[in-house]
């Protein structure tokens, strides 16, 4: 471990709660590996505090942080800048703060969830995706797959919501790429034997929930169709047991979660991230579960 001092340079993560972060652990095992005077601390603020929250890092001298749940929409408002990834997905989970106490938002999970697909050997360009879920980290994905050409069908239990999530990006990936249908067992099946990837972005399986799938038991899994989970608690839900168990390929969510903490690091130190001891930090912080 580094000494705390006067050079400390220092980052956080602002939620509510944020007694489960994996982030710290993550981002503090890559400053001790790399020898850096940095310490990145959880930041619980209440909604009501945000705004207070984010004046202080400025005038505590942070150099940026991370956004989480609650946070990830609510922040953009306050935000001097934010890019184009965050403003077309209307979240970010990254700030990072200039000499000045500039505050720039991006969002780090869309290309965190690209770069483990990339790391897994899947090119989203004119391949079909099946994403299940329409809330925020669904939006991330669709956005981030789109943009790289792919043809995305979003199955949400509450279409209304699928559907507003496909108009609302509708604006800013090609013309074509998205459509919405409710998700039921009957079209899950007739879209999962037409897709390449599946992506379970809702909140099902997540633990104590760890029984749980979307994928019905009595339904083969094709072994040729990709299963991604965003969940990564546990690491294997129910849903990539199932794929893994058909033989089909699997991608963890902690992928995700360590991917766009590698962004986010470069972001901040200008270094080149240790990708293997950050996930190692996560995993091990995952210990168990
Ligand atoms: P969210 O905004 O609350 O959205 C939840 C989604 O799950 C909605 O589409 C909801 O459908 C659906 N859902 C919930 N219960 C369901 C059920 N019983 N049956 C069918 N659908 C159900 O959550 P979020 O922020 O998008 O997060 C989703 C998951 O992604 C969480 O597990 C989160 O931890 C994970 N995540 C992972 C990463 C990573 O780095 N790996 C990053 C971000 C998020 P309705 O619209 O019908 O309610």
């Amino acid at each position: 471990m580094i000494p705390i001092d006067g050079q400390t340079r220092l980052l956080g993560i602002l939620g509510w709660p944020v007694e489960h972060t994996l982030s710290p652990a993550m981002h503090n095992s890559a400053f001790a590996a790399l020898g850096l005077n940095w310490a990145y601390l959880p930041l619980p603020v209440p909604p009501e505090q945000l705004e207070a929250a984010l004046w202080g890092l400025a005038a505590l001298g942070f150099r940026g942080a991370n956004v989480t749940v609650p946070h990830k929409e609510a922040v953009m408002q306050h935000l001097g800048e934010t890019t184009a990834a965050a403003q077309a997905i209307g979240a970010v989970n990254t700030i990072v703060v200039d000499e000045d106490g500039r505050m720039m938002g991006d969002n780090t999970d869309c290309f965190g969830f690209l770069a483990s697909l990339h790391e897994a050997g899947f090119d989203p360009r004119g391949r079909r995706v099946l994403v299940l879920g329409a809330g925020g980290a669904a939006r991330a994905v669709v956005y981030a797959l789109a943009g790289s050409g792919a043809r995305v069908v979003v199955l949400n239990r509450t279409l209304a919501s699928a559907a507003a999530l496909v108009l609302y990006l509708s604006f800013s990936v090609p013309a074509g790429s998205l459509s919405a249908r409710p998700l039921t067992s009957d079209i899950l099946a007739e879209e999962a034997a037409q897709a390449d990837l599946l992506v379970n972005a809702t909140t099902v399986g997540m633990w104590p929930d760890y029984d749980s799938s979307l994928w019905p038991d009595t339904l083969p899994f094709p072994p040729s169709l990709m299963a991604c989970d965003l969940v990564y608690r546990p690491r294997e839900t129910k849903l990539l047991h199932q794929a893994r168990q058909a033989g089909a390929q699997t991608i963890e969510g902690v992928e995700m979660l360590v991917h766009q903490g590698v962004l986010a690091f470069e972001m901040w130190t200008g270094q080149q991230p240790p990708l293997e001891v950050m996930r190692s930090a996560c995993l091990r912080a995952l210990g168990g579960e």
